[in-house]
Order: C-alpha cells, then sequence, then structure tokens
C-alpha cells in the first residue's frame, strides 16, 4: 500500500439536502489525499432512480465550489450502468452471483434478482480509527447487489467503483461499518484489492445524542453560505468535530488542516457539535479579512444611511456572521444612529439612581456646554468623550451625567457608548437630542 499514490473519494447520494455531517466526510477525504499529494474523487451515487434528484447533485456541487473542495476527478454512477453489468455477468459466470426468480408477495407475480452467493464465513478487517472489527457473514444471507444487469445496488457499485477508481482508503461515517463486511465479500469475488478502512465517529448534538434531521442545529449545509458564514469557518469547524491537532490552537485555514491533519488520530467516540463554537470560529475568520471586505460587506446590508465608517467597528464588534447586521438592523439597534428617527422614551428613565432629577438637569445642562464648546470638524468621538470626561470626573460617579447622555442620544437601555453615537448623529443633532431630553 505504501508505495501507491493514495486515492480518496466522497460518495453522496443525491437523494436529499446536504447537511454538514457529509462535509466532515468529504472533508477528511480531501485533507488527507491532499496532505498525501494523492487524487481526492467526488462521486455522485445516483443509482438510485427513484430517490435521486438532480437539484440534490446540484446543491453538494455548489457547496463544494464555495468551500473550494475541489474534486480532483468527479463520476456519476448512473453513467457507468455498462461498467457494473460486465461485473454482474462476470460474477454470475464464476458462480459467485446468480439471478434467483422470486415471489413478489402483495401481486403474487414472479421477479428477478441478483444475489450474492455468501460464502458464509467469518471475514475480518482492521479499521484505522476503530481496530480489528470480525463479522460472520453469515447472517447476511444471499444477499440482493441487484435488481437487473442494469439495475445495480449499492453494495455492487461501490465495490467496483471503489477498484475500477484505484482507491485506497475509504474514509467515511460509522454508520457504513454494518456494510462493510458486504462490501468485502464482493471485493474478494471480484478480486479487488482491499482498501484502508477508516470510519468516522458520529456528530452528536451537545446533550449527546445522535443529531437528526428534527434538530433545529440540522439546516442544509447550503444555507450556512446564505446566513453569511465563511466557508474557511464551516471547515475549520467540521474538521474539528472528530479530530484535532491537539495544543490550544483552534483557528485554522484549509491549508494549514492540509498539514495538520492525521488520519491516525481520527476519536473514536461521537463528536459534538456546538454552534457557538462555530460562530466564534466564524467570528475568528472574519477578523481574519481586510478591512475593505468586511465594510463592503457590512454596507451590503445597510441602507444608505447608516453606511457610515464610524459604524463599522460599532456593528463589526455585535456580529458573529454576516446575517446578524440584518438582525441588529431588524430589531432597532441601529436606530440611535439615525438622524431621521428622534428616539421615543420614557423620560424617568434619563434619571440615574437616586440622583434628583434637578442634578440630571443640571448635568445635561453641563454636557451640552462643554459640547458646544467643540467645533462642528472636531465633533468626533474621542473630542466629545474628552470633553464629557472632564465633568463626569468631577461628579460623584460618572454616570450621572454618562447615562442620562446616552440615553437622551439612544433611548435604548442598551446601546454603544455615547461619545460614537454623538459623532455619528453629528454636532447639531447631538445638541438637539440633549436639548430635548432637558
Ligand atoms: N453513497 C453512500 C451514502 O451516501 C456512501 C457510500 C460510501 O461512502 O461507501 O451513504
Amino acid at each position: 500500500m505504501q508505495d501507491k499514490k493514495v486515492v480518496t473519494r466522497f460518495a453522496p447520494s443525491p437523494t436529499g439536502h446536504f447537511h454538514l455531517g457529509g462535509v466532515r466526510s468529504a472533508l477528511y477525504n480531501y485533507l488527507f489525499a491532499k496532505q498525501n499529494k494523492g487524487a481526492y474523487i467526488l462521486r455522485s451515487e445516483d443509482t438510485d432512480k427513484e430517490r435521486s434528484k438532480k437539484e440534490y447533485e446540484d446543491g453538494f456541487l455548489e457547496l463544494f465550489k464555495w468551500l473550494e473542495l475541489k474534486p480532483d476527478q468527479f463520476f456519476r454512477q448512473s453513467e457507468r450502468t455498462e461498467i457494473y453489468k460486465k461485473y454482474l455477468e462476470k460474477m454470475i459466470e464464476n458462480d459467485f452471483a446468480y439471478i434467483s426468480k422470486e415471489e413478489v408477495r402483495e401481486e403474487g407475480q414472479r421477479s428477478e434478482v441478483i444475489r450474492f452467493k455468501n460464502p458464509n464465513k467469518k471475514i475480518t478487517f482492521n479499521d484505522i480509527v476503530l481496530g480489528d472489527i470480525t463479522f460472520d457473514t453469515t447472517d447476511l444471507k444471499d444477499f440482493v447487489i441487484a435488481r437487473s444487469l442494469t439495475e445495480p445496488l449499492y453494495h455492487l457499485t461501490v465495490v467496483v467503483d471503489d477498484y475500477e477508481m484505484k482507491v485506497t482508503h475509504v474514509i467515511r461515517g460509522q454508520e457504513h461499518i454494518a456494510n462493510t463486511p458486504r462490501q468485502l465479500l464482493i471485493q474478494e469475488a471480484i478480486g479487488a484489492e482491499r482498501p484502508l478502512y477508516a470510519h468516522m465517529p458520529l456528530i452528536l448534538g451537545k446533550d449527546r445524542a445522535k443529531l437528526s434531521k428534527r434538530d433545529p442545529e440540522v439546516i442544509p449545509a447550503l444555507e450556512y453560505r446564505d446566513l453569511g458564514y465563511l466557508s474557511e469557518a464551516i471547515i475549520n469547524f467540521m474538521a474539528l468535530i472528530g479530530w484535532n491537532p491537539g495544543g490550544e490552537a483552534e483557528v485554522f485555514t484549509l491549508s494549514e488542516l492540509i498539514e495538520k491533519f492525521d488520519l491516525n488520530k481520527i476519536q473514536k467516540s461521537g463528536g459534538i457539535f456546538n454552534s457557538e463554537k462555530l460562530d466564534w470560529l466564524n467570528k475568528e475568520h472574519m477578523k481574519k479579512l481586510p478591512a475593505e471586505e468586511i465594510k463592503n460587506k457590512i454596507f451590503s446590508f445597510l441602507p444608505l444611511e447608516f453606511q457610515n465608517d464610524k459604524l463599522i467597528p460599532v456593528i463589526f464588534e455585535r456580529i458573529s456572521k454576516w446575517s446578524d447586521v440584518k438582525i441588529m438592523l431588524k430589531a432597532g439597534e441601529l436606530d440611535c444612529f439615525s438622524k431621521f428617527k428622534q428616539p421615543e422614551y420614557d423620560k424617568a428613565k434619563l434619571v440615574y439612581k437616586n440622583v434628583t432629577p434637578d442634578k440630571i438637569s443640571d448635568n445635561l445642562k453641563l454636557a451640552i456646554k462643554a459640547l458646544e464648546d467643540v467645533s462642528e470638524e472636531n465633533f468626533t468621538t474621542e473630542n466629545v468623550k474628552i470633553s464629557l470626561m472632564q465633568i463626569a470626573d468631577s461628579l460623584q460617579s460618572r454616570g450621572e451625567l454618562l447615562h442620562p447622555v446616552r440615553y437622551a442620544l439612544s433611548g435604548k437601555d442598551k446601546s454603544p457608548d455615547p461619545f460614537i453615537i454623538a459623532e455619528i448623529l453629528g454636532k447639531n443633532e447631538t445638541l438637539s437630542r440633549l436639548q430635548k431630553a432637558l
């Protein structure tokens, strides 16, 4: 095996929306192939004509393009019927398989299937993740491998393809362990060399239960793109479910993962899907983007009146994916920055703790006076801060001044600090809101 070129494959069936679990399978195959200067094959296993749909295949092709997991070769099983047919004929000829006429129960009709002649023996394979696994194949009986010569089923097609495509490593989910003994038997029948197997651990929810399609966490993978996650973050996140390089670092690019990935260190037990961690990783990858790109992306969600460079850091600090900008906007979190929307509020809330309303008025007057002295061109966050802090520091507590100013400007219980709001609103609007509060 050692001297052979490494060939891996990811073989999804286009029978439903593609989920992130599949991204991990694709990724591990990709990483392992790339770090060994080998080839990574993507194979659409679309032999089930009833359940396979073009839109699902288009979906994962688009997804992998977005994730930049480019396969070296792409195959579609529905285009390979002739190849499978040859193997089926040969297997029948050599007595490894036979055509079986069976009663179709409901209709009392007879139909034919092709069954594999089970040698009924113990078979052992060494799994890179799980170690030696032994099955008694007797339990499997003479299993069906095709409905007819031109309608092969999964176990046959997968074995023929892995053989024809010279796949050296089958890296796939643990749900396929039970399929492996059938596939080993077919390999032996057609004289195929056995690839190495690595079955990856399950992906679990935060409660350590297996993630099911009904979980709110389980959304089609492409929706993560539409929610404004970065492809780098999705890759980084999925790579770490079931494997990690050890040490403290957790933020990796695809090329770092190619370098660090270790097939021999995949864990046996289930990996946790933690969406808070995904958001955190996404933010870490966002921070690495050029400032110009961050700005353009955020602006693309903002109405013109909020497209102000000063707002970028305010917004960026509060989001972990691009679509959060939309949420902030909808929740009115940016309203305090709008010159056109004077805040409506409960004036009692201008008062800070036990300070008397008269004292609050005095403080607001001091603030107005101080800000009147800052010229319009110098009305920056920094200068507003310096002039307000001078007053605030002379009071018993800073909040006596900073709270009513912030509340007068924003009209909200929670908002960014008053200095940045003042700069974005500009001198006139700031003074007018303070006057109104007075
Ligand atoms: N087509 C199979 C599936 O989608 C995967 C086959 C394999 O990886 O061996 O579950």
